[in-house]
């Protein structure tokens, strides 16, 4: 268990000062500047070397990422972050962005500062309206307090833009989010090129998610040895862990990486409703991880190569409980029909895939289908992943996977169900 000495987020209930005078007095924009004195590479080093994963679902290295930027491009560079935040079972980066927005601000400072970027814009999705205003709030006193701006203490000129979305799921995948903000519709873009190279308004573009910036000032104030010697190798650092669904108090709790599973649940959520041997199974990182099944949770750690063990993914370690009241066919065709609605509808596997799954699934939950279809809507969903142009096809169906691999005894047993019931029908 994380002790709270190690917490980077220490205002993430909102209990205390959210202003700039109460994130001073938690030890932010502490001496900022030396750390810029540094240097940029010294910072995407220490990044690098706290062993930072991607906080935003994919979990690519953040220093790696950072270090793709080119260093003598004549083209202006930027820093993107990510607050679009509308996985279903994720609500992390709002509690940074309404309680604790200056490890946000300060952390877009130092970043930025690494990439030689002068001019930062965070994107917020369209439903977080308190959330942009407390942002903003923070935004104009670092502004005010010239921390951030032309001519700041800091030395580095630097503009931090919040630009507030419009409410599509997909504005959540970079290159969606890269066109919205050029105030064009949130259509993915093919890859490559890649936004380190041809991001926004064609220049060099690093997207990040909001956890992955806000923890910068404290790794870079706290050492990366000490991050990285937090968790296991290769999955170090703390997390903010997200918990849902059937659990007796759902929390949002910043924990060790690789915490187990039933530790997290127990601890903090007061344990599955009806107790653990009631468990059904979890989503463990937001509705586009395929599910695991209780058989698998009972030694799970919470981090990325557990996860990919199973087939599964951290994603945003949203975890969604399913105890075993859970209707789990219309569970998953309800997670089904939010992809279809989302899908932006470029590529046709998904457009027209997605759609039918979602049709599939609901026949499925009332035991309409056939047999026969459970094998066809594995292979349908093996014909969106992998033929489309962004990641969308892979999130859509995924659940769908962890679904059959889990539950298939459920769809034929609902299936036999609603033969026996005709029969008997048909007898009387
Ligand atoms: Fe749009 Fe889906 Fe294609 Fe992504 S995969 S670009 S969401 S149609």
């Amino acid at each position: 268990m994380l002790a709270d000495k190690d917490r980077i987020f220490t205002n993430i209930y909102g209990f205390h000062d959210t202003s700039l005078a109460g994130a001073r007095k938690r030890g932010l924009w502490d001496d900022t500047k030396r750390l810029i004195d540094k240097g940029h590479d010294w910072i995407i080093n220490e990044v690098k070397a706290s062993g930072l994963r991607g906080r935003g679902g994919a979990g690519f290295p953040t220093g790696l990422k950072w270090s793709f930027m080119p260093k003598n491009d004549p083209r202006p560079s930027y820093l993107v972050v990510n607050g679009d935040e509308s996985e279903p079972g994720s609500c992390k980066d709002r509690e940074i962005l309404r309680h604790d927005p200056h490890h946000l601000v300060e952390g877009c400072l130092l970043a930025s500062f690494a990439m030689r970027a002068h001019t930062c814009f965070v994107y917020i999705r369209g439903e977080f309206i308190r959330e942009r205003e407390a942002l903003e709030r923070a935004v104009k006193e670092a502004y005010d307090a010239r921390l951030i701006g032309k001519n700041n203490i800091h030395g580095w000129d630097f503009d931090l833009v919040v630009h507030h979305g419009a409410g599509a799921y997909i504005c959540g995948e970079e290159t969606a989010l890269l066109e919205s903000l050029e105030g064009k519709k949130g259509q993915p873009r093919l890859k490559p090129p890649f936004p380190a190279n041809t991001g926004l308004y064609g220049s060099p573009t690093t997207v990040n998610n909001v956890e992955s910036i806000a923890v910068v000032p404290t790794i870079l104030r706290r050492g990366s040895a000490w991050f990285s010697g937090i968790g296991r190798p290769n999955n170090t650092g703390t997390k903010l862990f997200q918990i849902s669904g059937h659990v007796n108090k759902p929390c949002v709790v910043e924990e060790a990486m690789s915490i187990p599973l039933r530790e997290l649940l127990e601890k903090h959520a007061g344990g599955v409703r009806g107790g653990w041997d009631n468990l059904l199974a979890v989503i463990p990182g937001g509705s586009s991880m395929p599910c695991i099944a209780a058989g698998d949770c009972q030694e799970l750690l919470m981090d990325f190569d557990s996860m990919s063990a199973l087939k599964s993914g951290l994603g945003t370690a949203a975890v969604i409980v399913m105890d075993k009241s859970t209707d789990i066919i219309k569970a998953f065709a309800r997670i089904a029909y939010f992809y279809k609605h989302e899908s932006c509808g470029q590529c046709t596997p998904c457009r027209e895939g997605v759609a039918w799954i979602w049709r599939l699934m609901e026949r499925m939950s009332k035991g309409e289908a056939e047999k026969s279809e459970i094998d066809l809507l594995f292979n349908v969903t093996k014909q969106v992943e992998g033929h489309t142009i962004c990641a969308f096809g892979e999130g859509a169906v995924w659940p769908i996977q962890g679904f059959l691999r889990n539950f298939r005894t459920v769809i034929e047993e609902r299936i036999d169900h609603r033969i026996a019931a005709e029969a008997r029908e048909a007898a009387e």
